[in-house]
């Protein structure tokens, strides 16, 4: 027996909607597209289009844990950043779209230099996999605390035929040498403010990714103090930041001496990204 898609994709909402799900319909289209291949540009042109009970059945499944708010990228195992395609789970913070924005500024700066660029934390390694497919000359290693998070980064890298070193760190006590960039989107969230967090993510995001310590600064502390002795001269640092930690991360890069400091705001019109050059 085959369901009108139209008929699915209402029901199916309706039930997101009620337990409380925003964008419901964003996630039921995105479970249509990744079990049934059908797109909502497909029904558009189509609106008698049907879909298969096996499809139905699967899309389902997912639906009811994605009542129990179970991310939706989790539940099917991959997501979307700049592009590519990144397997994630429950080792590895979920790309952002925000996140984005600070790859574009890096990817402007390095160009198609001969640089070489650190990621620190690199979670499932979205931002070292895109610098390195999209910055051909670059020479990108990143960095993580986390073995498991690795893992996801590594198969990241096969899957996007990246190439990307990875070594596993805690800040910079295993990584060796100079470079021209170092970005970072490190942990940032006071770790009060964890428990307001939507179930998304206080549950279902590893917290060590999310846990900037009491300040929600920590990560920047070190990081910006450590990196000078790993930046070349004029060597740049970026990072992503907290929507109201852009004074706070400025003061702690001029207090380390770094210059020419720039704030970056996302969609929202929130700040977003700092950097700044080693001086
Ligand atoms: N931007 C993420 C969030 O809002 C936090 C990411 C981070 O701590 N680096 O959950």
């Amino acid at each position: 027996m085959e369901i009108l898609v139209k008929d699915f994709v209402k029901e199916n909402t309706d039930k997101l909607d009620a337990a409380g799900i925003s964008d419901a319909s964003v996630d039921i289209w995105l479970l249509l597209e990744h079990f049934a291949s059908i797109d909502k540009s497909d029904y558009f042109a189509n609106q008698d289009m049907k879909i298969s009970k096996v499809h139905a059945e699967q899309i389902e499944e997912a639906v009811e844990k994605r009542i129990k708010h179970i991310p939706l990228q989790h539940i099917i195992g991959q997501t979307e950043f700049m592009g590519l395609t990144f397997k994630v789970n429950e080792n590895v913070l979920v790309p952002r779209f925000d996140t984005e924005i600070l790859v574009d500024e890096v990817v402007k700066y390095v160009g198609d230099d001969f640089l070489k660029v650190l990621d620190m934390c690199t979670g499932s390694g979205c931002i070292a996999i895109t610098i390195s497919d999209m910055c051909d000359n670059a020479t990108v290693v990143a960095s993580d605390i986390s073995k498991e998070a690795l893992e996801v980064a590594k198969e990241n890298n096969t899957l996007n035929q990246t190439e990307v070193t990875f070594i596993e760190s805690d800040l910079f006590e295993n990584v060796e040498g100079k470079f021209d960039v170092i970005v970072s989107n490190p942990p940032y969230i006071r770790t009060k403010d964890i428990e307001s967090l939507e179930d998304e993510v206080k549950i279902h995001d590893p917290h060590l990714a999310l846990d900037g310590g009491e300040s929600g600064l920590e990560f920047y502390q070190a990081i910006t103090k450590q990196a000078k002795d790993y930046l070349n001269t004029n060597g740049m640092i970026f990072f992503e930041i907290g929507f109201d930690q852009a004074e706070e991360v400025s003061n702690i890069l001029e207090e380390n001496g770094y210059q020419d400091i720039v704030v970056k705001k996302d969609l929202a019109m929130n700040d977003r990204v700092i950097y700044a050059k080693k001086g």
